[in-house]
């Protein structure tokens, strides 16, 4: 483990969980960041403070409504449908620049408590159209922050090279499988553990741990 400090950009949802138990077995010093962008469902902040809470996680929630203002997306508005995106589009829940502005923010806030490590869950493999949820973007931006405050800030991305079943199973290995299946928001209703069951988020997160309970029980047989 190492003794320094590191802050989780943390959304209370299946991804930002396994990286703040990824943290926590990681670093001797962990605090999270949530980004309050006027999301539909407020449970979701909710959800986020009740998770760092249990863990004993120092939790900062920052006011990021501006982000609605930008860009009207249908994770905060009522009268968007959620949909995937059609011949190549991106969905209909995505907020342009999001990650940048996230991550940027996380950054000064780092720089701010003192930590020189910040975790995102962004993941390239199940590639939902998200152009800053890639490898290459997390790289320049790394540089970029550090150019930004003359620093040296590691920005880690345990969930890059995963599928959904991967990372179950990462969350197995942190023995934190059953709290983020009990305790985490994934689902665009708003439902909270193994949600409504029929949002595009729901079926990811259900087929990728089916695929993994199958494959545990498969070795374990
Ligand atoms: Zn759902």
């Amino acid at each position: 483990m190492k003794k320094e400090k590191v802050i989780v950009v943390f959304s209370g949802g299946q991804d930002s969980t396994t990286c703040l138990f990824w943290a926590l077995q990681q670093f001797s010093e962990v605090e999270a960041v949530t980004f309050d962008y006027g999301q539909k469902h407020r449970l979701e902040i909710e959800c986020a403070e009740k998770i760092t809470q249990q863990l004993g996680v120092k939790h900062h929630i920052l006011d990021m409504s501006l982000l609605n203002q930008l860009a009207a997306s249908a994770l905060t508005r009522d009268d968007i449908q959620i949909e995937e995106g059609q011949g190549g589009g991106l969905p209909s829940t995505f907020v342009p620049g999001r990650n940048l502005l996230f991550l940027s923010f996380a950054g000064v806030l780092a720089s701010q408590i003192g930590a020189k490590h910040i975790v995102t869950g962004v993941c390239e493999t199940d590639f939902s159209g998200y152009p800053d949820c890639r490898d290459i973007f997390i790289k320049s931006l790394n540089v970029t922050l550090n150019l930004a405050m003359d620093d040296t800030f590691v920005l880690h991305t345990p969930l890059m090279w995963l599928d959904k079943a991967q990372a179950w199973a990462l969350a197995d290995e942190l023995d934190a499988l059953n709290f983020i299946r009990e305790q985490t928001l994934t689902c665009y209703n708003g439902i909270i553990a193994d949600g409504c069951g029929e949002c595009p988020a729901c079926k990811l997160r259900q087929n990728g741990l089916q695929t993994y309970l199958a494959t545990k029980a498969g070795q374990e047989a």
